[in-house]
């Protein structure tokens, strides 16, 4: 690299404000707290996916008892706003004087290892000055999130030139849409979909959800009854916020439990919860009955069933068909139907970004991460002192946070108190062989994007500890249980460190 003066030094550098960020930095704080640490976001503000997507009625599909971080109560309703998930999260920077460590407006654009001073150079473009600056740091912990921020993902339909109404994907919602009196259809199926057309049911003419293959959709009240009991009787946030958890979590396991073991059972459930909003002549079989098994994509939860609310009303239907092309007013679908639009929405999902996109090297070789081995979805093999924060999609993400960050904070520790300064991990001699598989198992978990990008991601090995497991249940057994020592795991010190301890 060419010299660059540095800007500053961090033990840590975290990557990304979003939701996996604040919380890694809160436990880092916590856990190791002597270490200096920086964090970087390309965005002007905290919050990730709470603050890129504004399209209306966004909220979590997932309870906020769980996507909360064990550490910090939530008294919401589960279902949670984007607004009230990014004030809680400003409590937490708050409540932790974690603003002092991060720097908006910083777009990591480069970073490279050097394994002679364990150490890397972190390069960054400011939005806001159009500066480049240059960061170091011992240790890299990459919450950059999953997919690209500045676009989503939208397929390209024949005529789409010709269509004379608005085009908008959701993830880049214009500030001002008028909706009033317009015919909008929604294209997607998916949780973004959903939360969008009971949205906007009553602001526009009509809303038509457009879906080429349906989804499972699992309407429930937003209100969690026993953490609602638990306050009246006077238990403290805290303690509330543990139980409601602990039973959120145990629920959801036997859902998941139950998905596998009886998935013929469940789906029954979940179309009769839909017909009970529906009615007995609506067509759920063609609308509402997916061809995969419940929760091998996720399982939307519809807070007080609004989609199926706002289908009933008639003020939003939906189409279950494929799209021949675009017309100059609306959309021909492959039955010949035609719906006409004053307004499309492409709510057809996301880019997958590897790692926020950015170029890695080490040792001044470009960084390949499909020729990587993943270890449990946290390291790669080959990039020393390095981890990445990817959530569940079965469970809240954010449960997965709070678990890598335990290991982080051990493994770092570990490495002070054994004084290394290089962790990486490596095939062990029973991993010789081994077949490499795509990262994870399509039969598993298949959701768009993540099949468009499958060659991009890092591989996965047969052995579970070279596999990014989706369980949480097994994780939270599994992961503080990780010996440090293992043959995996590959530690060195700095040669001058080297020499004066010899
Ligand atoms: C609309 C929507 C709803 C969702 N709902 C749920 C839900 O209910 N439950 C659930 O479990 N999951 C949900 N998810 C998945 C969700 O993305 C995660 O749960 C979580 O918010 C991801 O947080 P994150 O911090 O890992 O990533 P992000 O929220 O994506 O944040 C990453 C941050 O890193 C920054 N960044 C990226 N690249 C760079 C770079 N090169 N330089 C500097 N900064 C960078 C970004 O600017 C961003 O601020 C949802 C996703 C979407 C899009």
């Amino acid at each position: 690299m060419v010299s660059k003066e540095v800007e500053g030094h961090a033990d840590v550098l975290i990557a990304g404000a979003g939701i996996s960020g604040i919380g890694s930095a809160y436990h880092l704080q916590t856990q190791c707290p002597g270490k200096s640490f920086l964090i970087l976001d390309a965005l002007e503000s905290f919050g990730g996916t709470w603050r890129t997507h504004t399209y209306p009625g966004i909220r979590s599909d997932s309870d906020l008892y769980t996507f909360g971080y064990r550490f910090k109560p939530w008294i919401g309703p589960p279902i949670a706003t984007a607004e009230e998930i990014l004030t809680y999260m400003g409590e937490v920077i708050d409540e932790n004087d974690l603003a002092k460590h991060i720097q908006y407006s910083h777009t990591i654009v480069g970073a490279s290892y050097s394994s002679v001073e364990k150490l890397w150079t972190v390069d960054v473009q400011c939005s806001a000055t159009g500066r480049e600056k240059r960061y170091t740091c011992t240790f890299l912990w990459m919450c950059q999130g999953y997919y690209n921020h500045a676009q989503g993902y939208t397929p390209e339909w024949d005529g789409m030139e010709t269509f004379e109404g608005e085009i908008i994907h959701p993830q880049t919602w214009p500030k001002a849409v008028d909706l009033k009196d317009k015919k909008v259809v929604c294209i997607g199926s998916g949780a973004t979909a959903a939360t969008l057309v009971p949205a906007i049911a009553n602001d526009c003419a009509h809303v038509t959800l457009l879906q080429r293959s349906p989804t499972y959709f699992f309407p429930a009240e937003n209100r969690n009854e026993l953490a609602d009991e638990l306050r009246r009787i006077g238990v403290s946030n805290e303690l509330v916020h543990e139980i409601a958890r602990k039973k959120a979590l145990f629920d959801q396991d036997e859902t998941c439990q139950r998905c596998l073991t009886e998935p013929d059972v469940v789906k029954a459930e979940l179309l009769e919860a839909a017909r009970g909003y529906l009615g007995p002549d609506f067509d759920i079989v063609r609308h509402f009955t997916p061809k995969y098994r419940p929760w091998q994509q996720r399982l939307a939860f519809i807070p007080d069933g609004d989609l199926f609310q706002g289908i009933a009303s008639g003020a939003a239907s939906v189409v279950t068909d494929e799209i021949e092309r675009f017309t100059p007013n609306g959309i021909l679908l492959k039955s010949g139907q035609h719906l006409e639009a004053d307004i499309i929405v492409t709510a057809t999902g996301f880019n997958l970004s590897v790692l926020g996109g950015i170029p890695f090297k080490v040792d001044g070789e470009p960084v390949d991460f499909s020729q990587t081995v993943t270890y449990r979805g946290m390291m790669f093999t080959g990039v020393p002192n390095m981890v990445w924060v990817f959530g569940y999609f079965r469970a809240s993400w954010t449960l997965r946070v709070d678990l890598v960050a335990d290991f982080v904070c051990r493994l770092i520790n570990h490495m002070d108190r054994t004084d290394q300064d290089e962790v990486q991990v490596a095939l062990r001699s029973q991993d010789q062989g081994m077949t490499l598989l795509p990262w994870m198992d399509a039969d598993n978990f298949n959701p768009g994007y993540l099949m468009r990008a499958m060659h991009l991601m890092p591989k996965r090995g047969g052995n579970p500890i070279w596999e990014h497991s989706q369980d949480y249940w097994k994780e939270r057994e599994s992961l503080p249980e990780i010996d440090l020592e293992a043959e995996e795991f590959r530690y060195a010190r700095k040669a001058a460190a080297q020499s004066s301890a010899a």
